[in-house]
């Protein structure tokens, strides 16, 4: 056990059976914003997405469509990447934040349309994603919302850096802590039952953030050329150089279950499970993830019923269940 009490069951969407149905978009709608890494503006678009389609981002400028898939990830250093089946070069980045916003309200299926490489970093948060999301509004479709429920406990370890995931009664658990030299930072620790309410309450706001020293190196590299206070809480040993200061004195390892709860939402559909995490990571969440979906003892899946979906076939994985899902989601409506 690790000592952190139950949550209460979290509200979804549910039936008078107590059955959830998956949700979309109501309308599109898109904003502009710059690259962290890039420093380039892009135009995103989210877009209502057919059932069992699941999250797909469209690069409108390559005509390419790269599925919300854990499978795909291509790298892990700086943010999730994730890439086109068979198309490493078709990439789109900083992909977390925006999966959050979308699992974090409750979305299984969206087209999410960028015109380059690269998801907008905004203010380094979800909270400017949820927003849009509420300005589209929210709809529930006619099928159910299958969940992957943990079976059995992973766990990832990298060092002292790990990552576990444990069966879970209702919905996901993340409890992640940190500990960082910078005194601004230091020691945090959270944990939070993931629902719509506590997403957008307790972790939507809270920032991405960087040491001062690593982003000399980074733009040394090429890379964070989009970077600003306006988008990053930055710290320099015991001080925050934002004017502003922090959203909560734990934002920083607020926006860690922030990115683990992107990172997860890879997995094609909402966990039922405990996350523990320590020190860990965009790399870490996928490794976890990995794991989990190397053995299909590991899980099985919900949805409404005790059988397994049609689409996922009598011994696929939930990565070639996506694609037959995907295939569907291309057909002509
Ligand atoms: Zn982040």
């Amino acid at each position: 056990m690790d000592g952190l009490p139950p949550r209460s069951r979290p509200l979804t969407a549910a039936s008078s059976s107590g059955v959830a149905y998956q949700r979309t978009l109501k309308n599109a709608i898109d904003c502009v914003g710059v690259g962290l890494h890039s420093g380039h503006p892009v135009k995103l678009t989210l877009c209502p997405a057919p059932v069992d389609a699941g999250i797909v981002f469209r690069r409108v400028d390559l005509g390419v469509d790269i599925p919300a898939r854990y499978d795909l990830v291509t790298d892990t250093k700086l943010c999730t990447v994730l890439s086109a089946p068979g198309q490493p070069e078709a990439r789109v980045s900083t992909v977390e934040h925006v999966m959050a916003a979308l699992i974090g309200a409750g979305i299984s299926n969206a087209v999410v349309e960028v015109d380059g490489p690269e998801i907008p970093i905004l203010d380094g948060s979800a909270e400017a994603f949820l927003f849009l999301i509420a300005c589209a509004g929210t709809v529930e479709q006619d099928a159910p919302l299958a969940e992957i429920v943990v079976l059995r406990s992973v766990r990832v370890q990298v060092g002292e850096a790990y990552a576990e995931l444990r069966p879970y009664a209702f919905g996901l658990d993340a409890a992640v802590s940190i500990d960082f030299d910078a005194p601004a930072i230091g020691a945090q620790a959270y944990s939070l039952l993931v629902t719509p309410e506590s997403f957008r309450d307790e972790l939507a706001d809270a920032r991405t953030f960087t040491l001062l020293h690593e982003i000399n190196a980074m733009q040394a590299a090429g890379l964070a050329r989009g970077g600003s206070l306006d988008n990053a809480v930055v710290v320099d040993g015991a001080e925050v150089l934002n004017p502003g200061g922090l959203h909560s004195p734990d934002e920083f390892v607020r926006h860690k279950v922030l990115d683990a709860v992107g990172d997860l939402a890879l997995a094609g559909a909402p966990l039922r499970a405990r996350l523990i995490g320590h020190r860990s990571g965009h790399a870490i969440n996928n490794q976890l993830l990995r794991a989990l979906f190397a053995d299909d003892a590991n899980w099985c899946l919900t949805a409404g019923t005790a059988e397994r979906p049609n689409w996922l076939g009598s011994a696929g994985s939930l990565a070639g269940a996506r694609d037959h899902r995907l295939a569907l989601a291309a057909a002509p409506s």
